[in-house]
């Protein structure tokens, strides 16, 4: 890579056949200027950050310019959308540059997100304002600090045009990379089609491009769909550690390779409330924060019912046999979840592992976390802070939060929990501020990051809010009011795709 050579870029999706997707150029835009990009993700994926930075990699950004060697597309996929079939879908207001190989050996996806109409944009204009792509950039990049699999935003650009909503809005385009943008719904698309044929090549495609290790069984679907199963009962774990709300869980936006994806109208709980809900559009709650394991397991049920005619490859496989190794794989999710949910509580509560008596522990604290309203995040990192009171903490989070008098004896409890557990105070205190993050996206702080970018175009707040967020665990002193839950009149109590 020269300091101005543009990306190397393959396009292996581009050579499955033509019904996956349908060739698509992005629009170009009337005047594109740069908001910002990722350096460090530029590098790790060989593009190099001076030519992402010159005006052929901004145009690029903005759809106004294909590098020689993309061959861009917008694909298909169908999808249950708060429950209810949907049988044609796909990218409607994005396209898939091309995949670019990184330096781990990974093949990524470049996606522009808000680049323009495509087939499949009905009566949509397929192109995005800048809150949404301010509020992306901020929540897929926080989540990638706190190292759970994510999208990622590779830069972001104004295109110097309104888009029209409720009102006219400054537009932007985004630029995503994810390991793939293959989604439950476009297993779903094909299986309701009964083109079974297609199912087979895109497991094939599947397997090759993420679970190499399942071409090496005798049922390499099933083996995909169990590792499939794995990743996304580990990735569900992760988000309710964190509190983190996706908000539209439809099986479009669920991803094959594991990843968080669509940062609509996601947020992260303040106070805790398993009944917490910020869309917009969930208006029975069918997202809610604690329906998120079920809402997953619900999926991948869906996929598992698209893929039962390539299930079972053996000879003597009939349809019976199909149904009783789909169910086995998806009743595994529920074990698979709570493995991976026990060995993040572990981390949270400070003990080296986990006995059946930490999951009342934890229950007990969540309950009056509940009646206390008290801040999710905080309270973690507060307790974090007394695993080891004898340490010499640089600042406190006692300046902003303090557990209530009610959480005494709870307090105790969880003393007395510890002191049977062989570790140190160091080391305890070392494993829980890992897994008690500081700083998350606070919605209002989210929120005055898109206002000053939406009335003054000034990105300085955006800019200070992301670089906050790559380091969740650090308390800076100089940065406390990054940790402070919203005063009740900052309270965004509700988000828009
Ligand atoms: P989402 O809510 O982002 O998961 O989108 C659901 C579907 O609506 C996807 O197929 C999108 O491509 C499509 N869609 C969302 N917004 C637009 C838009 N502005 N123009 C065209 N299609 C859109
Ligand atoms: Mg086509
Ligand atoms: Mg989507």
């Amino acid at each position: 890579m020269t300091p101005s050579s543009s990306p190397e870029f393959d396009n292996s999706y581009a050579e499955l056949p033509e019904r996956f997707y349908s060739k698509q150029a992005p629009t170009s835009v009337a005047n594109p200027d740069l908001i910002r990009i990722n350096t460090k993700l530029a590098k790790q994926l060989n593009i190099s950050p001076e030519w992402l930075t010159s005006p052929e990699g901004i145009a690029t950004m903005a759809g106004n310019h294909v590098p020689a060697g993309a061959q861009s597309l917008a694909a298909v996929y169908a999808g249950h959308q708060f429950g209810g079939w949907n049988p044609q879908l796909g990218d409607g207001r994005a396209v898939l540059l091309g995949e670019l190989m990184a330096r781990d050996g990974i093949r990524y996806d470049w996606q522009l997100k808000g680049s323009g109409r495509t087939p499949y944009s009905r009566g949509g204009d397929g192109k995005s304002p800048l809150g949404p792509v301010i509020r992306e950039y901020i929540l897929c990049e926080a989540m990638a600090a706190l190292n759970i699999p994510t999208t990622r935003a590779l830069g972001a650009v104004t295109t110097g045009e309104m888009v029209f909503r409720d009102q006219g809005l400054p537009g932007a385009v985004f630029s995503r990379v994810a390991q793939s943008h293959i989604r439950v719904g476009t297993m779903q698309f094909f299986a309701a089609r009964r083109d079974t044929e297609a199912l087979q090549i895109l497991s094939d495609y599947l397997i090759a491009r993420h679970f190499p290790a399942a071409a090496q069984t005798s049922k390499p679907v099933l083996s995909m769909l169990n590792a499939i199963i794995d990743r996304q009962a580990k990735l569900i774990a992760q988000w309710q550690s964190v509190g983190f709300i996706h908000g539209v869980m439809n099986t479009d936006n669920m991803l094959l390779c594991g990843e968080t994806i669509d940062y609509g109208p996601c947020a992260f709980m303040e106070s805790f409330d398993p009944a917490t809900v910020f869309s917009s559009i969930d208006h029975n709650g069918r997202y809610a924060y604690g329906n998120q394991p079920a809402i997953a397991h619900w999926n991948l049920m869906q996929l598992a019912q698209a893929l039962l005619p390539i299930l079972d490859p053996s000879p003597e496989a009939d349809e019976n046999t199909a149904v009783a190794i789909a169910q086995a794989a998806i009743d595994g999710f529920q074990n698979l979840f709570l493995v991976a949910y026990q060995d993040i509580i572990k981390d949270k509560l400070g003990v080296s592992s986990f006995t059946a008596d930490d999951d009342s522990l934890y229950q007990d604290l969540l309950i009056l976390m509940k009646k206390e309203r008290a801040d999710f995040t905080l309270c973690f990192r507060r307790l974090s802070e007394l695993a080891n009171e004898g340490a010499c903490i640089n600042t406190s989070i006692r300046e902003i939060f303090e557990f209530s008098d009610a959480f005494t004896p709870w307090l105790q409890q969880w003393r007395q929990r510890l002191s049977d557990d062989p570790q140190t105070a160091e080391q305890r205190q070392a494993q829980m501020f890992k897994a008690n993050p500081v700083f998350i996206p606070r919605n209002h702080l989210v929120q005055e990051a898109i206002t000053a970018a939406e009335r003054n175009g000034d990105f300085s707040f955006f800019n200070q809010l992301v670089e906050v967020l790559a380091k969740p665990h650090d308390l800076d002193p100089q940065k406390l009011r990054y940790a402070m839950p919203a005063k009740s009149n900052e309270q965004v109590l509700q988000t828009f795709c």
